[in-house]
């Protein structure tokens, strides 16, 4: 089985750096499955890409489709037109594509079209929320999918409700946590930690890139003001999105606690993660990440397709207003965090889960 692997953004690049590890192993063990990596080149700085592919171990791409930057349309039409050359240049029997962002729908798209079957990694999660782009492209691609792998059962039960057929739906588990456990003996602390004079539970993390929060510069210094203020006595660590730091600028924002960085590699992030007193994001795979860790989150989101994060880990859902935030966070500091445990099947071999059964079809 030839498959042709998708990556296009920070996110997916975690995501299939297990599979692409659980593919080389079933090949070494001499079955017949090998992969072409195409990156689409949706991020390309060399810290929300490159620094990936290095600290993960990901080989290089055999293609990358340059697309960079642009709107929501000319970003997946470029996408789209790229992939087609690439797939008539390059058959496969199978495109793999991962997470929710505008490379995974475009690839499913085209693959699809080509009558090439597809399967999705991380199928079936839902917001509900239609004003997310990434709510936009799971529905898609999920409208198109032939083998759906699942990290949770309420992503199954989202694919039936959609009419998907159940004998294409497999739970496998997380692949974003299989590369954080795989990892966990190898992250390391970042260059600024003695600098900041940050020590364990001294801190807490930010990360803030969703339109919601960030693309209205007034309401966003007004939160980064807030958010300075009610975390007294903490130093706050911004690693900050290159979408946020562009609507930012240079201005100076007179801030106490917060201190900006650039964004991390997956190394110092994920430990910085793990030694953070909490965490504010408005991310979906940090919320996973920090339940696995068993480490505070405050999403700023109003709604989450990670249900799993809130009603078993550690995450609480807060809406985008400081207000709630605020009484969240003090709630927090008084009662201590609550008792949470870990989704079924986040056990680091999801992957390898995913690959028994690609080799079965
Ligand atoms: N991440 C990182 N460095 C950072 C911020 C994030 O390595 O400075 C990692 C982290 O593992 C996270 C992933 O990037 O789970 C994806 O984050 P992002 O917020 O970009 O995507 P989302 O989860 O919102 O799709």
């Amino acid at each position: 089985m030839n498959i042709t692997i998708v990556a296009g953004a920070r996110p997916n690049f975690i995501k299939i750096a297990p599979i692409i590890k659980a593919i080389e192993a079933a090949h070494t063990a001499g079955n017949q499955i090998n992969y072409r990596l195409v990156h689409t080149g949706q991020h390309y700085d060399k810290n929300l890409s490159d620094t990936f592919f290095e600290e993960l171990n990901i080989p290089q791409p055999h293609a990358n489709l340059e697309v960079k930057s642009g709107s929501q349309a000319i970003q997946t039409a470029a996408i789209m037109v790229a992939f087609e050359k690439e797939l008539e240049q390059h058959p496969c029997d199978l495109v793999l594509v991962v997470g929710d962002v505008n490379s995974t729908m475009a690839c499913a798209i085209v693959a699809k079209k080509m009558h090439i079957k597809v399967a999705h990694v991380e199928a079936g999660i839902r917001s509900g929320d239609m004003e997310m782009p990434e709510e936009i492209n799971r529905i898609v691609t999920d409208s198109i999918t032939d083998y759906f792998f699942t990290t949770s059962t309420t992503a199954g039960e989202n694919l039936l409700k959609y009419g998907a057929d159940k004998n294409h739906i497999h739970f496998v588990g997380n692949v974003m946590i299989d590369t954080l456990l795989g990892n966990l003996d190898r992250i390391k602390k970042p260059d600024f930690w003695e600098a900041f004079r940050l020590e364990k539970d001294n801190y807490v993390i930010l990360t803030l890139h969703r339109p919601s929060n960030v693309d209205e510069e007034q309401s966003l210094v007004k939160l980064l003001q807030g958010i300075d203020n009610m975390c007294e006595g903490k130093k706050v660590i911004f690693p900050i999105h290159p979408r946020t730091k562009a609507i930012l600028g240079e201005q100076n924002l007179n801030l106490k606690n917060i201190l900006f960085t650039e964004p991390q590699g997956y190394l110092n992030f994920m430990y910085l993660i793990k030694n953070a007193f909490a965490v504010i994001t408005d991310s979906g795979g940090i919320s996973e990440e920090t339940t696995v860790l068993k480490i505070p989150c405050f999403t700023m989101r109003t709604t989450t397709e990670r249900p799993e994060t809130q009603t078993i880990g550690t995450n609480t859902l807060v809406g985008v207003k400081l207000e709630n935030l605020a009484s969240a966070y003090t709630s927090f500091l008084k009662n201590g965090p609550r008792d949470s445990g870990i989704p079924e099947l986040w056990d680091g071999r999801a992957s390898v889960r995913i690959v028994e059964i690609l080799l079965r079809k």
